[in-house]
């Protein structure tokens, strides 16, 4: 996976980030800022872009890079900055930072400005490119909410502290994650999770679920409405006394508090665009499950489902022009094209086209129905 040019906060996101990430960042300080900036795009000098949207050109920047001003001396034109940064030279892998987002909501305001941001965000990841959309503290909560929509991960950091307000397709943990967050020589350094941004995920949770308000989670825990308000911040924590008492209210265990028991869902598969050989593992898991995967097949190819299966299979047609190979016979598929099968499985899939073909291969693994015997293909096995 590409690096965010910090081994800590790689580490701390499960790998790095990912290629079509719109990564943005609310940061308070304009030295963290800067370090996460240079350090991102130290990374890869050569296919690095570096947009300012600053509207005069007295703002100062240390990343190594050259840096485009938006403005050219007059108010910023929406679809000049549109052009800026989705030149023709953005394409896969490459590093964008587009900076002084707050700028943008001083020159327009929040809602030209999220219009702008689903305009172009979209069209990055399509690109595959990796974009770091930085803003200073004060861009409020509604362009906040708004980029949250498009945006794969938005991350804020305030007071040493690095809060995750989303991060699509990441772990469970991650999801309202805190933890502390410093420079060292230029580098962002992030210590391991520590439990209370889970708890105070965990606490907001409940309270949306539930609707209930912190004053009254704080009557049924036993403490006052500022515990659980600090508590909610992750500034503080609750005593194991009061946890207990606060679950036991609630008719919930402590790991349904903490979010530690709970599949994802949504649970979101991307297919890597790096590689681009052989199948890729969607959803591989059966207990979770259909098993679903993805098969390019090159131009004249053939292409074997990744594993014998016995029961309903699937066999979805994204792009291509597509023969299934079911032994006794071979329809061939078009994009768009859906075909089922129940007795013979999928042996191979040949590419006829001469562009590559992309397809989904579903593997369902169907159970006789508990009881009655029959073989109802809306019942998987959870097993
Ligand atoms: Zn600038």
């Amino acid at each position: 996976m590409p690096t965010s040019g910090s081994p800590t906060l790689d580490e701390w996101l499960d790998g790095g980030l990912s290629v079509g990430d719109n990564i943005v960042w609310v940061v308070d300080h304009e030295d963290d800022q800067s370090a996460l900036t240079s350090s991102f795009l130290r990374e890869a000098p050569d296919a690095a872009r570096h947009v300012c949207f600053a509207q005069s050109s007295t703002c100062r920047h240390h990343s190594g890079t050259e840096v485009i001003h938006v403005d050219s001396g007059g108010p910023i034109d929406p679809e000049r900055a549109e052009r800026m940064v989705l030149a023709p030279d953005v394409a896969d892998r490459t590093r964008l930072v587009l900076e002084r987002v707050d700028d943008l909501v001083a020159a327009w305001g929040a809602s030209a400005t999220v219009a702008f941001y689903r305009r172009t965000c979209p069209r990055l990841f399509d690109r595959g490119a990796i974009a770091y959309w930085m803003s200073g503290p004060d861009v409020g909560p509604a362009v906040i909410d708004g980029v949250a929509r498009i945006a794969q991960c938005v991350f804020e950091v305030r007071s040493g502290q690095l809060r995750v307000l989303k991060a699509e397709g990441r772990p469970q943990r991650l999801q309202g994650a805190i933890t502390r967050f410093e420079i060292r020589s230029g580098v962002p350094v992030v210590s391991r999770e520590h439990a209370l941004g889970r708890l105070g995920e965990g606490l907001r949770r409940t309270r949306r679920e539930r609707n209930l308000t912190q004053a009254q989670i704080a009557g049924f825990a036993g403490v006052t409405p500022a515990a659980i308000s600090q508590a909610e911040t992750g500034r503080r924590g609750l005593s194991v006394d009061t946890l207990v008492t606060l679950c036991e209210a609630l008719h919930i265990g402590i790991d349904d508090l903490l979010g530690t028991g709970r599949a994802p869902d949504p649970l979101l598969a991307r297919r890597d665009r790096s590689h681009d050989d052989g199948p890729v593992a969607l959803f591989p898991d059966p207990d979770l499950g259909p098993r679903t995967y993805l098969l390019r097949v090159d131009p004249g190819a053939s292409i074997a489902p990744p594993f014998a299966h016995k029961g309903t299979e699937l066999v979805l047609v994204a792009t291509g022009l597509v023969l299934v190979d079911l032994g006794d016979s071979t329809p061939v598929l078009r994009g768009g094209d859906a075909l089922r099968v129940t007795r013979n499985g999928v042996r191979r899939l040949d590419n006829l086209a001469d562009s590559p073909a992309t397809v989904f291969w579903i593997a369902v693994d169907q159970v006789a129905a508990a009881g009655n015997g029959t073989d109802d293909p809306t019942a998987w096995s959870l097993r």
